[in-house]
């Protein structure tokens, strides 16, 4: 469970989140969408300890985040990330590490887990996203797509009670779409928290059971999907689904 009150944040005085107040709750599935440049990444980047803010606060399960605990990096930030994983819109993995090595080191490093169970649960993981034939591969020799699901069985091998997804299936085909909706229903059965940014309608309408519509730092509309996509209320929800006027 993530609960966020009146958060802010500026970059170099300038306003990119204002007065965000949210709720994530266990099972819910939160698609987070709007125009570029909106503030969903920065917002996602703040709900797991990545980002300072400037005012509001963050609260991750039993740990409240305020402005300045971020830039403090404490045991309180260690605990939110452990808790609360992510995928990044850029992927960003290991370069010098395999798939395997990516989905392994987190593991093993920070919660301690010992190499023979890292690599089984990390083979059980890159089995489940398609990619048990390519575990040695390093990530330049891998395609986006490809990477895309190892970064996302790196965040699941923390086995996070959130998940924050940011375009999740940006470099996926539409038959691996599917797959990782079914792969995220079944996370979502125990009581996950996941939070996607995404352009995929599909993803939002199989999986979400409501949609942020985020603009100019602020939630201009939020509803259950049918609703928000097919029927929005706001004049810039409609311009930027493309539904004109
Ligand atoms: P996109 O859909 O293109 O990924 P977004 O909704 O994720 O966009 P953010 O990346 O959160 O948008 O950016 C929100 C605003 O903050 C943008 O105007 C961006 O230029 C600005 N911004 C993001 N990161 C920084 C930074 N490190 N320094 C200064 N400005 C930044
Ligand atoms: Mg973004």
């Amino acid at each position: 469970m993530i609960e966020v009150e009146k958060l802010s944040k500026r970059y170099e005085g300038r306003p990119v989140l204002e007065g965000i107040n949210a709720v994530f709750s266990p099972g819910e599935v939160t698609a987070l969408v709007g125009p570029s440049g909106g503030g969903k990444s920065t917002l996602l980047r703040c709900l797991n300890g990545l980002e300072s803010f400037d005012g509001g606060l963050v609260r991750v399960g039993p740990d409240t985040l305020a402005p300045g605990d971020v830039r403090a990096q404490g045991e309180k930030v260690r605990r939110i990330r452990r808790r609360v994983g992510f995928v990044f819109q850029q992927w960003h993995l290991f370069a010098h590490r395999t798939a395997l090595g990516n989905v392994t080191e987190a593991p093993m490093h920070v919660k301690g887990v010992g190499r023979q169970e890292a690599n089984e649960r990390g083979r059980a993981l890159l089995a489940k996203v398609g990619l048990s034939h390519r575990e040695d591969a390093y990530p330049s020799e891998l395609s986006g797509g490809e990477q895309q699901r190892v970064a996302i069985a790196r965040a699941l091998a923390m086995e996070p009670e959130v998940l924050l997804m940011d375009e999740p299936t940006s470099a996926l085909d539409p038959e691996r779409v599917g797959a990782l909706i079914d792969l995220l229903e079944q996370l979502l059965a125990d009581g996950l928290t996941l939070v996607a940014v995404t352009h995929e309608m599909r993803f939002a309408y199989e999986l979400a059971s409501r949609v942020l519509v985020l603009h100019g730092g602020h939630i201009i509309e939020e509803g259950p999907p049918a609703r928000v996509l097919a029927n929005p209320h706001h004049e810039r929800t409609r311009a930027f689904l493309g539904l004109g006027r």
